[in-house]
């Protein structure tokens, strides 16, 4: 199939671009911005949605404060933001502005999401947005995110935007030209990978750590985000975010960056929801017959197939499914304490009366509420 073909239904597109595109030696590069606002626009003229998740708050802060040295302390870094988002803003109306274009701010922590409540109003507001055809532009809220709140990177954050949104393309825009088989920064022999149709362990290999200095999230972070993003069937390019139009030769179906494809079974909303935004409690040791189950025939965990209970957690807690070997194979939320589960675990479902004294369900975790991560090729990601 072409990329032509394959990106043919592609309607609502969720663009990210980062700090290292977006700003230069003297803060935010306005002529890059103009640029990307263009492109944007421009895929607008020909009938496609457009949500950006954009990073260069705290790189914009910091240039305004005048700050050359690295920010190292968390305050210093929110406060940066502070300063940066607004400006980011700004320029981003003023460029939409000339096309006609209205833009909305909306950001946000991860524990914005992880609440299934919070996380449907998001989607409602995003979704009124849409149909305003309002640019909406997503940042992480710096200024009040710690680690234990923190989506870590726009990278992450662009992939659970596009499960909120319902994005048809995710193209993340960034300072390379897309995921190189090796190094190219180490080695010239590197070479760029058009299609990705799995992430297997090599191509997560290929891609490094390393972060730019402007930037939260190297390579790595971006992998792993394509895997999230193609696990809910969602299509995601890595492309090269200074290149003038390079929006429009994608929905032009030229092969440009690295096209990762969604594998043929993937995850629904929810489903994601509770793999990839959910903290998990604990780990549940499965037998291979339950992981056969689980992956093989889209079955219920019962108690019969369970282990080894890790962690204390309570009826309703996310908990990852592990196999003997402790590969993740699934996550899902339990409907039974961990301390139940030790008592009930190895046993048949009609015995869970007898030796609670209850039984609220057959199953420690019900098929509706566990999405298998392990679907995905290579390495789950949970
Ligand atoms: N949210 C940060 C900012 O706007 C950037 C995070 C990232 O680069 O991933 O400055």
């Amino acid at each position: 199939m072409t990329r032509k073909e394959q990106l043919a239904n592609v309607r609502r597109i969720l663009v990210k671009v980062g700090s290292a595109v977006l700003t230069g030696e003297d803060g935010l590069d306005l002529n890059i911005i103009e640029q990307l606002v263009g492109d944007i626009a421009a895929l607008r003229e020909r009938g496609c949605q457009v949500v950006l998740v954009s990073s260069g708050a705290i790189a914009s802060g910091k240039h305004r404060m005048g700050i050359e040295c690295k920010l190292k302390s968390i305050p210093q870094k929110q406060a940066a933001a502070a300063v940066g988002q607004g400006r980011l803003m700004r320029v981003y109306s003023n460029a939409f502005g000339k096309h006609g274009l209205f833009v909305g701010q909306v950001l946000l922590t991860m524990s914005d999401i992880t609440d299934r409540k919070r996380f449907l109003n998001i989607r409602n507001t995003l979704f009124t947005l849409l149909e305003w055809g309002v640019i909406t532009i997503i940042n992480e809220n710096d200024t009040v995110a710690v680690d234990e709140i923190k989506f870590g990177d726009n990278d992450n954050l662009a992939a659970m935007v596009a499960n909120i949104c319902e994005a048809h393309l995710v193209i993340n825009l960034t300072s390379t030209e897309g995921l190189y088989d090796r190094n190219p920064a180490e080695s010239k022999k590197a070479k760029l990978i058009p299609l990705v149709v799995e992430i297997t362990p090599e191509i997560e290999a290929a891609a490094t750590e390393e972060a730019t200095s402007v930037g939260m999230g190297g390579m790595k972070s971006k992998v792993q985000a394509a895997k999230k993003v193609t696990a809910s069937g969602i299509p995601y390019i890595i492309a090269p975010g200074r290149r003038a139009g390079v929006l429009q030769e994608i929905m032009d179906g030229k092969e440009t960056g690295t096209l990762f494809l969604p594998p043929a079974e993937h995850l629904n909303s929810r489903k994601y929801w509770i793999a990839f935004t959910l903290r998990s409690r604990g780990r549940l040791f499965i037998d291979d017959g339950a992981k056969e189950a689980l992956i093989g025939d889209g079955k219920s965990l019962l108690p019969s197939g369970v282990t080894q209970v890790e962690g204390d957690f309570a009826p309703g807690d996310p908990v990852t499914c592990v196999d003997a070997a402790g590969n993740a194979i699934a996550k899902g939320l339990v409907n039974y304490s961990a301390d139940e589960i030790r008592k009930i675990m190895g046993l048949k479902s009609s015995r869970i009366e007898q030796v609670l004294g209850y039984k609220d369900y057959d199953e420690v975790i019900h098929r509706d509420n566990l999405a298998v991560t392990a679907l995905q090729g290579g390495k789950p990601t949970t």
